[in-house]
């Protein structure tokens, strides 16, 4: 390289995401996967031979288990492995892993080769990820550090059915990487088959990430980044690797295989361990297990209970609802927001006029209430009481400026928007008879101003309602005042009735 050039980098991403399947039941034992609902979760409270991992147990397959990583496969449009899919032993040891290995799937996933359409508001753009693999697993137990130099251990997770997803090297930005881990956390809750909470531990993401001499094909050395605990951490750990990566390029140094935690108070990453390979886990099948032949009936089955996805909904919202395609990604961006926006259609709104209070006034109040984990579906106002504020707009009853400060009321107390338009007096004037007397008001007011705009200066229209507008204090219909006002100026009317 000259002395003075710069090389450019091309940044080059892979997903790994750990979701917990919605099963009542463990992977492997009846055990189940949360407290009953009012009981506290004690540790070890929801455990047994099985899950303990004690010699001579035999680990029954868990069929819902199956079924949710083949409904994930089949929205993920992968490819389903119809025959004998084994579980395989991952070997390894650590003290939250009882039996000294984990059951997975290794040589033949589940599914695999499928893709997932994720849209990158930050980017302007839409990309295509590869997904390499959607496969079954079981949990770990967890490990706590009790202090004083030792540490305990509860079982309670351990066993409990886990979905690993993997994309290919698809990923060009830490941005995009975000997006995937958003579209695809949108995707599974769509799909009921992971709560996919990254604060509650149900879904967890790891990226690796490599740079590459833009333009080439080849991959760079490969980091693993950990410790994840939201999309926010994700993307911005990567960014820090990308910049450390570029720096260390820059100077000539080469780059360890290995993998890193994120530290999120220092907003760096920090080595944990050098990359093990794929055979340092000494895989083999599973003998306590049959192979798994999901048949063609159960998949299509599966199949048949997919519910509409998140791209099948934009594309529905742009070609049959006329939206256009900001609006629809807004919308689909989140299942309860689009949800929502159907029912305030089918309550009778045309598809453009929701679109334009759902992605406006109505998503504003709902950021202000992020912070409190709202979703649509938790909004005290439900889609008919919107339909409803909507339906008073458009038939001229309410002008579009009260309207927001109605919503803004009843957003939150979920009361009837004609309710709360009566009780405080917001409804717009389309009385003839009062807005006519303000016209008249106005036209004798300012003498001046008719005869300019009858001698041409149109423009001054605008002051004229303006001054009606304000003598009925904002409450008259705009567009009758404006059409009357014009009338009664062009019929050479004066004010003096
Ligand atoms: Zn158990």
């Amino acid at each position: 390289m000259a002395v003075g050039t710069r090389v450019e980098y091309e940044t080059v991403i892979g997903i790994e995401v750990h979701a917990q399947l919605r099963t009542q039941s463990k992977m492997f034992c009846p055990c189940p996967t949360a407290p009953a609902e009012g009981v506290a979760d004690e540790p070890n409270s929801r455990v047994c031979p099985i899950c303990l991992g004690m010699p001579g147990t035999l680990p029954v397959i868990n069929r819902r288990a199956v079924e949710l990583v083949l409904l994930t496969g089949l929205a993920l449009e992968c490819r389903v492995e119809t025959d004998a899919v084994r579980f395989e032993r991952k070997n390894y040891f650590y003290p939250d892993l009882p039996k000294g290995y984990q059951i997975s799937q290794y040589a033949l996933p589940l599914t695999s080769n499928g893709r997932l359409a994720v849209v990158v508001p930050s980017e302007g753009a839409e990309v295509t990820i590869r997904i390499t693999r959607a496969h079954l697993e079981e949990d770990t137990a967890r490990l706590q550090h009790a202090g004083r130099g030792f540490s305990v251990v509860d079982f309670n997770r351990a066993g409990v059915p886990l979905m690993e997803i993997v994309t290919e090297p698809d990923l060009r930005s830490p941005a995009q990487a975000r997006a995937y881990g958003e579209t695809l956390r949108e995707l599974l809750r769509a799909i009921g088959a992971s709560n996919a909470d990254m604060e509650a531990g149900s879904m967890r993401i790891e990226g690796n990430v490599s740079l590459r001499p833009a333009g080439s094909t080849g991959l760079g050395t490969k980091v693993e980044v950990k410790n994840l605990n939201s999309f926010r951490s994700l993307e911005r750990a990567l960014t820090y690797e990308v910049a450390r990566h570029a720096e260390a390029l820059d100077r000539g140094d080469t780059l360890a295989q290995e993998t890193r935690g994120w530290d999120e108070e220092r907003g760096r990453t920090i080595v944990q361990r050098s990359k093990e390979e794929a055979n340092d886990y000494r895989y083999f099948p599973e003998p306590d297990l049959p192979p798994l032949r999901p048949s063609e009936a159960w998949v299509a089955q599966v199949r048949a209970g997919l519910p509409e996805l998140p791209a099948g909904r934009r594309e529905r919202y742009t070609a049959q609802l006329g939206l256009s395609a900001y609006d629809a990604g807004v919308l689909t961006a989140n299942a309860t927001l689009a949800a929502y926006f159907d029912a305030v259609v089918e309550a009778g709104i045309a598809p453009k006029g929701a679109a334009n209070w759902m992605t406006g006034e109505f998503s504003r109040l709902l950021n202000q209430h992020a912070a409190d984990g709202l979703h649509a579906d938790g909004v005290a106002l439900r889609p008919e009481g919107l339909a409803e504020l909507i339906g008073e707009v458009e038939a001229g009853r309410i002008s579009s400026t009260n309207a927001k400060s109605v919503l803004a009321t009843v957003f939150e107390s979920g009361e009837s928007p004609r309710a709360v338009i009566l009780r405080e007096g917001l409804g717009q004037v389309s009385d003839s008879g009062a807005i006519g007397s303000a016209i008249d008001a106005v036209l004798a007011a300012f003498p001046g101003q008719v005869d300019e705009y009858r001698a041409g200066k149109s423009q001054l229209l605008g002051f004229l309602v303006g001054q009606v507008m304000k003598r009925m204090a904002g409450r008259a219909d705009a567009r009758l005042v404006n059409e009357e006002l014009r009338r009664r100026l062009e019929a050479g009317e004066a004010g003096e009735s």
